[in-house]
Protein backbone atom coordinates (compact mmCIF):
# COMPACT_ATOMS: atom_id res chain seq x y z
CA UNK A 1 0.00 0.00 0.00
CA UNK A 2 0.88 3.53 -0.54
CA UNK A 3 0.73 6.07 2.08
CA UNK A 4 1.66 9.76 2.61
CA UNK A 5 3.86 8.57 5.92
CA UNK A 6 5.21 5.37 7.35
CA UNK A 7 5.54 5.81 10.91
CA UNK A 8 8.32 3.26 12.81
CA UNK A 9 6.96 2.70 16.46
CA UNK A 10 3.61 3.11 18.05
CA UNK A 11 4.38 5.05 21.12
CA UNK A 12 3.10 8.73 21.99
CA UNK A 13 5.65 9.96 19.57
CA UNK A 14 4.43 7.90 16.78
CA UNK A 15 0.94 8.72 17.68
CA UNK A 16 1.95 12.41 17.88
CA UNK A 17 2.89 12.04 13.78
CA UNK A 18 0.17 10.51 13.23
CA UNK A 19 -2.44 12.69 14.74
CA UNK A 20 -0.37 16.31 12.96
CA UNK A 21 -0.51 14.25 10.19
CA UNK A 22 -4.10 12.99 9.73
CA UNK A 23 -5.18 16.42 10.37
CA UNK A 24 -3.26 17.65 7.56
CA UNK A 25 -5.02 14.96 5.65
CA UNK A 26 -1.94 12.59 5.10
CA UNK A 27 -2.53 9.49 5.26
CA UNK A 28 -0.65 7.79 7.90
CA UNK A 29 0.76 4.16 8.49
CA UNK A 30 2.23 3.28 11.84
CA UNK A 31 4.25 -0.32 11.96
CA UNK A 32 4.46 -1.45 15.92
CA UNK A 33 6.11 -4.59 16.84
CA UNK A 34 4.45 -5.39 19.84
CA UNK A 35 0.86 -6.07 19.82
CA UNK A 36 -0.71 -2.73 21.28
CA UNK A 37 -0.05 0.71 20.27
CA UNK A 38 1.09 2.92 23.49
CA UNK A 39 4.66 2.56 23.80
CA UNK A 40 6.51 2.36 27.29
CA UNK A 41 3.48 4.01 28.65
CA UNK A 42 1.33 0.91 28.61
CA UNK A 43 3.65 -0.28 31.67
CA UNK A 44 3.64 3.10 33.59
CA UNK A 45 0.47 3.10 35.64
CA UNK A 46 1.84 5.60 38.18
CA UNK A 47 0.34 9.15 36.99
CA UNK A 48 2.16 12.59 35.99
CA UNK A 49 1.91 12.09 32.77
CA UNK A 50 -0.07 15.01 30.53
CA UNK A 51 0.39 17.96 33.27
CA UNK A 52 1.44 20.38 30.27
CA UNK A 53 -0.54 18.94 27.70
CA UNK A 54 -3.83 18.18 28.89
CA UNK A 55 -3.57 19.87 32.23
CA UNK A 56 -4.26 17.09 33.82
CA UNK A 57 -2.12 14.28 36.22
CA UNK A 58 -2.62 11.02 33.67
CA UNK A 59 -1.72 7.93 33.92
CA UNK A 60 0.58 6.21 31.47
CA UNK A 61 -2.12 4.03 29.69
CA UNK A 62 -4.80 7.10 30.27
CA UNK A 63 -2.64 9.68 28.21
CA UNK A 64 -1.64 6.76 25.59
CA UNK A 65 -5.47 5.72 25.22
CA UNK A 66 -6.26 9.39 24.07
CA UNK A 67 -3.69 9.60 21.41
CA UNK A 68 -4.65 5.90 19.78
CA UNK A 69 -8.30 7.23 20.27
CA UNK A 70 -7.85 10.19 18.53
CA UNK A 71 -5.01 8.99 15.90
CA UNK A 72 -7.03 6.22 14.59
CA UNK A 73 -10.49 8.15 14.56
CA UNK A 74 -9.10 10.64 12.77
CA UNK A 75 -8.08 7.59 9.74
CA UNK A 76 -4.32 6.43 10.60
CA UNK A 77 -3.49 2.87 10.31
CA UNK A 78 -1.65 0.83 12.17
CA UNK A 79 -0.37 -2.51 11.47
CA UNK A 80 0.85 -4.42 15.57
CA UNK A 81 2.64 -7.48 16.25
CA UNK A 82 4.50 -6.24 13.12
CA UNK A 83 8.23 -6.59 12.66
CA UNK A 84 10.47 -3.94 9.80
CA UNK A 85 13.26 -6.39 8.57
CA UNK A 86 14.08 -3.74 5.79
CA UNK A 87 14.13 -0.16 4.54
CA UNK A 88 14.93 0.81 1.38
CA UNK A 89 14.58 3.86 -1.02
CA UNK A 90 13.81 4.09 -4.71
CA UNK A 91 13.10 6.99 -6.55
CA UNK A 92 12.16 9.45 -3.97
CA UNK A 93 10.11 6.67 -2.38
CA UNK A 94 10.80 4.63 0.84
CA UNK A 95 10.04 0.47 0.73
CA UNK A 96 9.06 -0.60 4.17
CA UNK A 97 9.00 -4.48 4.44
CA UNK A 98 7.54 -6.08 7.44
CA UNK A 99 7.18 -9.45 8.67
CA UNK A 100 4.37 -10.56 11.17
CA UNK A 101 2.10 -13.34 11.90
CA UNK A 102 -0.23 -12.75 9.04
CA UNK A 103 2.65 -12.78 6.75
CA UNK A 104 4.75 -10.78 4.97
CA UNK A 105 4.07 -6.89 3.32
CA UNK A 106 5.19 -4.15 1.71
CA UNK A 107 4.70 -0.53 2.35
CA UNK A 108 5.80 2.80 0.97
CA UNK A 109 5.66 6.13 1.19
CA UNK A 110 7.77 9.70 0.38
CA UNK A 111 8.22 10.42 3.72
CA UNK A 112 9.25 7.79 6.88
CA UNK A 113 9.31 8.67 10.83
CA UNK A 114 11.79 6.85 13.14
CA UNK A 115 9.69 6.86 16.65
CA UNK A 116 11.41 3.82 17.99
CA UNK A 117 11.62 4.82 21.62
CA UNK A 118 15.07 3.98 23.33
CA UNK A 119 16.05 1.06 25.68
CA UNK A 120 17.93 0.62 28.87
CA UNK A 121 21.19 -0.11 29.99
CA UNK A 122 21.85 -2.95 31.35
CA UNK A 123 24.14 -4.69 34.04
CA UNK A 124 26.42 -5.84 31.69
CA UNK A 125 27.34 -2.44 30.29
CA UNK A 126 28.15 -0.81 34.12
CA UNK A 127 30.81 -4.13 35.18
CA UNK A 128 29.81 -5.38 37.89
CA UNK A 129 31.80 -8.15 39.71
CA UNK A 130 30.63 -11.43 40.93
CA UNK A 131 28.26 -14.35 40.21
CA UNK A 132 25.03 -13.92 37.16
CA UNK A 133 22.06 -15.35 39.20
CA UNK A 134 18.46 -14.66 38.37
CA UNK A 135 17.30 -11.59 40.44
CA UNK A 136 19.26 -9.25 38.25
CA UNK A 137 16.98 -7.23 36.24
CA UNK A 138 16.89 -3.53 34.62
CA UNK A 139 14.03 -1.11 36.60
CA UNK A 140 12.07 -1.35 33.45
CA UNK A 141 11.96 -5.14 32.91
CA UNK A 142 10.41 -5.38 36.69
CA UNK A 143 8.08 -2.54 36.02
CA UNK A 144 7.15 -4.56 33.00
CA UNK A 145 6.56 -7.75 35.87
CA UNK A 146 5.48 -6.36 38.28
CA UNK A 147 2.53 -3.63 36.52
CA UNK A 148 1.93 -5.63 33.07
CA UNK A 149 2.25 -9.37 34.47
CA UNK A 150 1.54 -8.99 37.99
CA UNK A 151 4.30 -10.71 39.38
CA UNK A 152 6.69 -9.61 41.63
CA UNK A 153 10.25 -10.33 41.22
CA UNK A 154 11.65 -10.22 44.46
CA UNK A 155 11.24 -9.71 48.37
CA UNK A 156 14.24 -7.89 48.94
CA UNK A 157 15.63 -5.22 46.23
CA UNK A 158 18.50 -3.07 46.03
CA UNK A 159 18.46 -0.15 43.20
CA UNK A 160 21.53 0.47 41.66
CA UNK A 161 21.41 4.32 39.84
CA UNK A 162 19.11 7.10 40.79
CA UNK A 163 17.36 7.06 37.10
CA UNK A 164 13.55 7.88 36.91
CA UNK A 165 12.42 4.24 35.94
CA UNK A 166 14.53 2.90 39.16
CA UNK A 167 13.00 5.72 41.53
CA UNK A 168 9.57 5.01 40.41
CA UNK A 169 10.36 1.28 40.83
CA UNK A 170 11.46 1.92 44.62
CA UNK A 171 8.19 2.86 45.23
CA UNK A 172 6.37 0.58 43.33
CA UNK A 173 7.66 -2.69 44.95
CA UNK A 174 7.50 -0.96 48.45
CA UNK A 175 3.73 -0.63 47.70
CA UNK A 176 3.60 -4.09 46.39
CA UNK A 177 4.96 -5.89 49.71
CA UNK A 178 8.94 -5.75 49.01
CA UNK A 179 11.43 -4.00 50.97
CA UNK A 180 13.84 -1.94 49.15
CA UNK A 181 17.41 -1.74 50.98
CA UNK A 182 18.07 1.59 49.07
CA UNK A 183 18.77 2.95 45.84
CA UNK A 184 22.66 3.72 45.07
CA UNK A 185 24.32 6.02 42.78
CA UNK A 186 27.69 6.45 41.97
CA UNK A 187 27.72 10.01 41.18
CA UNK A 188 27.55 12.69 43.10
CA UNK A 189 24.10 14.15 41.65
CA UNK A 190 20.55 11.74 41.04
CA UNK A 191 19.91 11.05 38.06
CA UNK A 192 15.96 11.47 38.22
CA UNK A 193 13.21 14.17 38.61
CA UNK A 194 13.50 15.94 41.99
CA UNK A 195 9.87 15.49 42.25
CA UNK A 196 10.04 11.91 42.24
CA UNK A 197 13.05 11.65 44.31
CA UNK A 198 10.32 13.20 47.05
CA UNK A 199 7.60 11.27 45.77
CA UNK A 200 8.81 7.80 45.26
CA UNK A 201 11.85 7.61 47.80
CA UNK A 202 11.34 11.04 50.72
CA UNK A 203 7.57 9.62 51.08
CA UNK A 204 8.35 6.33 51.62
CA UNK A 205 11.63 6.26 53.77
CA UNK A 206 13.71 4.67 51.38
CA UNK A 207 17.22 5.44 51.36
CA UNK A 208 19.49 7.25 48.97
CA UNK A 209 22.61 6.78 48.51
CA UNK A 210 24.95 9.44 46.81
CA UNK A 211 28.57 8.48 45.43
CA UNK A 212 27.93 4.63 46.27
CA UNK A 213 27.60 1.41 43.73
CA UNK A 214 27.22 -1.78 43.47
CA UNK A 215 30.30 -3.80 43.19
CA UNK A 216 29.80 -7.45 43.48
CA UNK A 217 26.98 -9.53 43.26
CA UNK A 218 26.67 -12.86 45.35
CA UNK A 219 24.22 -15.77 44.77
CA UNK A 220 24.22 -19.20 42.53
CA UNK A 221 21.27 -19.94 41.37
CA UNK A 222 19.47 -16.58 42.78
CA UNK A 223 21.00 -13.09 44.30
CA UNK A 224 21.61 -13.49 47.55
CA UNK A 225 23.24 -10.63 48.35
CA UNK A 226 24.99 -7.84 47.21
CA UNK A 227 28.04 -5.47 48.27
CA UNK A 228 28.29 -1.85 48.27
CA UNK A 229 31.08 0.38 48.64
CA UNK A 230 31.61 4.40 48.08
CA UNK A 231 33.25 5.35 44.91
CA UNK A 232 35.77 8.19 44.28
CA UNK A 233 34.93 10.71 41.47
CA UNK A 234 36.69 8.23 38.95
CA UNK A 235 33.63 5.70 40.29
CA UNK A 236 36.78 3.63 41.61
CA UNK A 237 35.64 2.06 44.87
CA UNK A 238 37.48 3.86 48.19
CA UNK A 239 36.84 1.01 50.29
CA UNK A 240 34.80 -2.61 51.20
CA UNK A 241 32.08 -1.27 51.91
CA UNK A 242 29.34 -3.40 52.76
CA UNK A 243 27.38 -6.54 52.10
CA UNK A 244 23.35 -5.99 52.03
CA UNK A 245 21.35 -9.68 51.81
CA UNK A 246 18.72 -9.20 48.94
CA UNK A 247 17.05 -11.51 46.28
CA UNK A 248 16.91 -9.02 43.76
CA UNK A 249 19.26 -6.02 41.93
CA UNK A 250 17.67 -3.93 39.92
CA UNK A 251 19.87 -2.05 37.53
CA UNK A 252 18.62 2.02 36.75
CA UNK A 253 21.73 3.46 34.68
CA UNK A 254 20.15 5.29 31.90
CA UNK A 255 18.45 4.92 28.69
CA UNK A 256 19.49 4.71 24.97
CA UNK A 257 17.87 6.13 21.89
CA UNK A 258 16.65 2.79 20.27
CA UNK A 259 18.87 3.77 16.11
CA UNK A 260 19.48 0.22 14.58
CA UNK A 261 17.24 1.26 11.88
CA UNK A 262 18.06 4.22 11.69
CA UNK A 263 22.14 3.32 11.95
CA UNK A 264 21.34 1.11 9.08
CA UNK A 265 20.38 3.15 6.65
CA UNK A 266 23.25 5.13 7.18
CA UNK A 267 22.53 7.94 9.24
CA UNK A 268 25.24 9.24 11.56
CA UNK A 269 24.40 9.70 15.96
CA UNK A 270 25.53 12.58 17.42
CA UNK A 271 27.77 12.05 20.51
CA UNK A 272 25.66 14.07 22.88
CA UNK A 273 21.89 12.76 21.96
CA UNK A 274 22.85 9.11 21.12
CA UNK A 275 21.05 10.06 18.15
CA UNK A 276 20.71 11.71 15.10
CA UNK A 277 21.05 15.06 14.15
CA UNK A 278 18.21 16.96 13.33
CA UNK A 279 16.74 20.37 11.92
CA UNK A 280 13.62 22.45 13.56
CA UNK A 281 11.29 20.00 12.34
CA UNK A 282 13.06 16.93 13.50
CA UNK A 283 14.08 16.02 9.98
CA UNK A 284 17.21 13.89 9.78
CA UNK A 285 20.12 16.93 8.25
CA UNK A 286 21.78 14.05 6.45
CA UNK A 287 18.66 12.22 4.70
CA UNK A 288 15.60 14.26 3.12
CA UNK A 289 12.03 13.13 3.82
CA UNK A 290 13.43 11.17 7.42
CA UNK A 291 12.32 12.18 10.91
CA UNK A 292 13.15 10.71 14.27
CA UNK A 293 10.97 11.83 17.14
CA UNK A 294 10.81 11.09 20.45
CA UNK A 295 12.94 9.18 22.53
CA UNK A 296 14.51 7.43 19.47
CA UNK A 297 16.43 11.25 19.05
CA UNK A 298 16.87 12.04 22.15
CA UNK A 299 15.76 10.49 25.95
CA UNK A 300 12.98 12.93 27.04
CA UNK A 301 11.98 13.29 30.97
CA UNK A 302 8.47 14.35 29.73
CA UNK A 303 5.98 13.00 27.45
CA UNK A 304 4.34 16.13 26.68
CA UNK A 305 7.57 17.26 24.98
CA UNK A 306 7.85 14.04 23.15
CA UNK A 307 4.62 14.90 21.51
CA UNK A 308 5.60 18.24 20.89
CA UNK A 309 8.04 17.39 19.09
CA UNK A 310 6.26 14.44 17.21
CA UNK A 311 3.74 17.11 16.42
CA UNK A 312 6.01 19.59 14.87
CA UNK A 313 7.71 16.89 12.46
CA UNK A 314 3.86 15.78 11.35
CA UNK A 315 3.30 19.53 10.38
CA UNK A 316 5.83 19.49 8.27
CA UNK A 317 5.65 16.46 6.31
CA UNK A 318 5.49 16.54 2.52
CA UNK A 319 6.65 20.17 3.18
CA UNK A 320 8.83 20.32 0.40
CA UNK A 321 11.17 22.88 1.84
CA UNK A 322 14.37 23.55 0.09
CA UNK A 323 16.36 23.43 3.01
CA UNK A 324 19.41 26.16 3.90
CA UNK A 325 21.03 24.65 7.01
CA UNK A 326 23.26 26.31 9.30
CA UNK A 327 24.76 24.33 12.28
CA UNK A 328 23.19 25.69 15.88
CA UNK A 329 26.60 26.59 18.07
CA UNK A 330 26.47 26.31 21.67
CA UNK A 331 28.14 27.33 24.73
CA UNK A 332 28.03 25.28 28.22
CA UNK A 333 25.29 22.83 27.13
CA UNK A 334 25.55 18.72 27.03
CA UNK A 335 23.72 18.98 24.16
CA UNK A 336 20.63 20.92 21.87
CA UNK A 337 18.06 19.37 19.42
CA UNK A 338 17.86 20.80 17.16
CA UNK A 339 21.22 20.79 16.48
CA UNK A 340 20.68 22.22 12.53
CA UNK A 341 18.14 25.43 11.73
CA UNK A 342 16.94 25.56 8.54
CA UNK A 343 17.03 29.41 7.18
CA UNK A 344 14.98 28.63 4.00
CA UNK A 345 11.77 28.32 6.66
CA UNK A 346 9.68 31.36 7.05
CA UNK A 347 10.55 33.40 10.22
CA UNK A 348 7.87 31.23 12.92
CA UNK A 349 8.67 30.01 16.81
CA UNK A 350 10.91 26.93 16.75
CA UNK A 351 11.68 24.92 20.02
CA UNK A 352 14.81 24.08 21.29
CA UNK A 353 15.59 21.66 23.81
CA UNK A 354 19.17 21.03 25.84
CA UNK A 355 20.87 19.71 29.17
CA UNK A 356 22.98 21.59 31.27
CA UNK A 357 26.52 19.46 31.57
CA UNK A 358 26.04 20.75 35.64
CA UNK A 359 23.73 22.13 38.61
CA UNK A 360 23.51 25.50 38.81
CA UNK A 361 21.11 27.75 41.46
CA UNK A 362 20.75 30.62 38.91
CA UNK A 363 21.89 30.23 35.06
CA UNK A 364 20.76 32.56 31.91
CA UNK A 365 20.39 31.12 28.16
CA UNK A 366 20.82 33.61 25.90
CA UNK A 367 20.27 33.40 21.92
CA UNK A 368 22.58 35.30 19.71
CA UNK A 369 21.13 35.84 16.04
CA UNK A 370 23.79 37.28 13.43
CA UNK A 371 25.90 37.83 16.62
CA UNK A 372 23.30 39.88 18.24
CA UNK A 373 21.06 39.00 21.35
CA UNK A 374 17.76 38.42 20.54
CA UNK A 375 16.62 36.54 23.61
CA UNK A 376 17.48 36.37 27.28
CA UNK A 377 15.84 33.58 29.74
CA UNK A 378 16.87 33.59 33.85
CA UNK A 379 16.42 29.69 34.71
CA UNK A 380 16.32 28.83 38.37
CA UNK A 381 17.46 25.48 39.70
CA UNK A 382 19.24 23.91 36.36
CA UNK A 383 19.78 20.37 36.36
CA UNK A 384 21.07 18.03 33.98
CA UNK A 385 18.70 15.23 34.11
CA UNK A 386 15.83 18.08 33.64
CA UNK A 387 15.35 19.14 30.42
CA UNK A 388 15.47 23.35 29.30
CA UNK A 389 12.61 24.08 26.64
CA UNK A 390 12.95 27.29 24.93
CA UNK A 391 10.80 28.77 22.68
CA UNK A 392 11.98 31.48 20.35
CA UNK A 393 10.82 32.93 17.09
CA UNK A 394 14.30 32.76 14.66
CA UNK A 395 14.46 34.92 11.28
CA UNK A 396 16.60 33.83 8.36
CA UNK A 397 20.08 34.56 9.54
CA UNK A 398 23.28 33.06 8.88
CA UNK A 399 24.53 32.23 12.52
CA UNK A 400 22.83 31.13 15.76
CA UNK A 401 24.25 30.50 18.68
CA UNK A 402 22.44 29.60 22.41
CA UNK A 403 24.60 29.87 25.13
CA UNK A 404 24.28 29.05 28.92
CA UNK A 405 25.94 30.68 31.54
CA UNK A 406 25.85 30.27 35.60
CA UNK A 407 24.62 33.32 37.28
CA UNK A 408 25.88 34.41 40.56
CA UNK A 409 23.40 34.00 43.86
C1 LIG B 1 9.43 4.09 33.71
C2 LIG B 1 9.16 5.39 33.03
C3 LIG B 1 8.49 6.37 33.74
C4 LIG B 1 8.16 7.56 33.12
N1 LIG B 1 7.46 8.48 33.83
C5 LIG B 1 7.03 9.62 33.22
C6 LIG B 1 6.16 10.54 33.90
O1 LIG B 1 5.82 10.36 35.07
N2 LIG B 1 5.72 11.63 33.22
C7 LIG B 1 6.08 11.83 31.93
O2 LIG B 1 5.64 12.82 31.33
N3 LIG B 1 6.93 10.99 31.26
C8 LIG B 1 7.40 9.87 31.87
N4 LIG B 1 8.21 9.00 31.19
C9 LIG B 1 8.72 9.35 29.86
C10 LIG B 1 7.78 8.99 28.70
O3 LIG B 1 7.02 7.89 29.02
C11 LIG B 1 8.63 8.65 27.50
O4 LIG B 1 9.42 9.78 27.27
C12 LIG B 1 7.76 8.35 26.26
O5 LIG B 1 6.99 7.19 26.45
C13 LIG B 1 8.65 8.14 25.01
O6 LIG B 1 7.84 7.98 23.91
P1 LIG B 1 8.36 7.30 22.55
O7 LIG B 1 7.17 7.16 21.68
O8 LIG B 1 9.52 8.04 22.06
O9 LIG B 1 8.91 5.88 22.99
P2 LIG B 1 8.18 4.57 23.52
O10 LIG B 1 7.04 4.92 24.45
O11 LIG B 1 9.25 3.70 24.05
O12 LIG B 1 7.56 3.91 22.19
C14 LIG B 1 8.37 3.37 21.18
C15 LIG B 1 7.58 2.30 20.45
O13 LIG B 1 8.31 1.88 19.30
C16 LIG B 1 8.20 0.48 19.16
N5 LIG B 1 9.33 0.00 18.35
C17 LIG B 1 10.65 0.10 18.64
N6 LIG B 1 11.41 -0.43 17.65
C18 LIG B 1 10.53 -0.87 16.71
C19 LIG B 1 10.70 -1.53 15.45
N7 LIG B 1 11.90 -1.82 14.97
N8 LIG B 1 9.60 -1.84 14.74
C20 LIG B 1 8.35 -1.55 15.24
N9 LIG B 1 8.14 -0.93 16.41
C21 LIG B 1 9.21 -0.59 17.15
C22 LIG B 1 8.21 -0.03 20.58
O14 LIG B 1 7.66 -1.32 20.68
C23 LIG B 1 7.37 1.03 21.29
O15 LIG B 1 6.00 0.71 21.29
C24 LIG B 1 8.55 7.79 31.78
C25 LIG B 1 9.25 6.80 31.07
C26 LIG B 1 9.56 5.61 31.68
C27 LIG B 1 10.31 4.55 30.89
Amino acid sequence: MRYDVIIIGGGPAGLGVAIKASERGKRALIIEREKRLGGILKQCVHDGFGLLRFGEKLTGPEYAHRDVVTALGMGAEALTGSFVISITKKEGEYFVATTSERGLRSDSAPALVFATGCRERTARQVNIHGTRPAGVLTAGSCQHLVNLKGLLPGKKAVILGSGDIGLIMARRLTLEGAEVAGVFEAKGEPGGLQRNIRQCLDDYGIPLRMKTTVVEVYGDKRVEAVRVAPVDDDMRPVSAGEIIPCDLLVVSVGLIPENELQTSLGLTLENGTRGVAVDQYMMCVDREGVYVVGNALHVHDLVDFVTEGAMTAGSDLGSGRERQLIKIDTKNLSYIVPQYFDVSAPAQKSVFYMRSPRSMRRGVLKVFADGVEVLKKRLVNVRPPEMIRLECAVAPVDSLEITLEEESV
